[in-house]
């Protein structure tokens, strides 16, 4: 794969770097949300990456998640696989989601072993390269800020 949007992204195996494109080509939940309960927007200015998060809370539940923007596709596929898998799961989930992967992505193995990680654990990789670590964690970093304005 030598052009379109695979080129940026870094060799991370290729049944690995199948999913990343594939979330980056058609991401889930991708779209603006009238009804946000809490919004955020991280931009990462080393890449260029920009995330609006947003989060319909039903009690303590994410009852809807949707996200726009723009950016390379680590960025973009992280976030994509993270919205699907924090659709109707607590609050406290999510919260355990953002500490889990952040610490994948910090080198931890466990982590990058956990099977409650699901897809995400394709990210893995990407800690061979350094600068791109922010990118993967962009969504995950608006998560945890959403989270802190949910007051949790
Ligand atoms: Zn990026």
């Amino acid at each position: 794969m030598t052009t379109g949007p695979g080129a940026e992204t870094p060799q991370l195996g290729s049944l690995y770097q199948q999913l990343i494109l594939e979330h980056y080509r058609s991401p889930k939940n991708k779209g603006e949300m009238e009804d946000a309960t809490v919004e955020v927007h991280m931009r990462n200015p080393t890449c260029g990456d920009e995330i609006k998060l947003m989060l319909r809370v039903e009690g303590d539940r994410i009852a809807e998640v949707k996200h726009s923007g723009q950016g390379c596709s680590i960025s973009q596929a992280a976030v994509s696989m993270m919205s699907d898998m924090l659709t109707d799961r607590p609050l406290s989930d999510a919260a355990a989601l953002a500490d889990r992967f952040t610490e994948m992505m910090h080198g931890d193995e466990e982590a990058a072993k956990d099977r409650s990680m699901g897809n995400l654990r394709a990210l893995a990789g990407v800690r061979r390269f350094p600068v791109r670590v922010k990118c993967a964690l962009l969504g995950f970093d608006a998560l945890q800020e959403s989270l802190k304005k949910l007051g949790g």
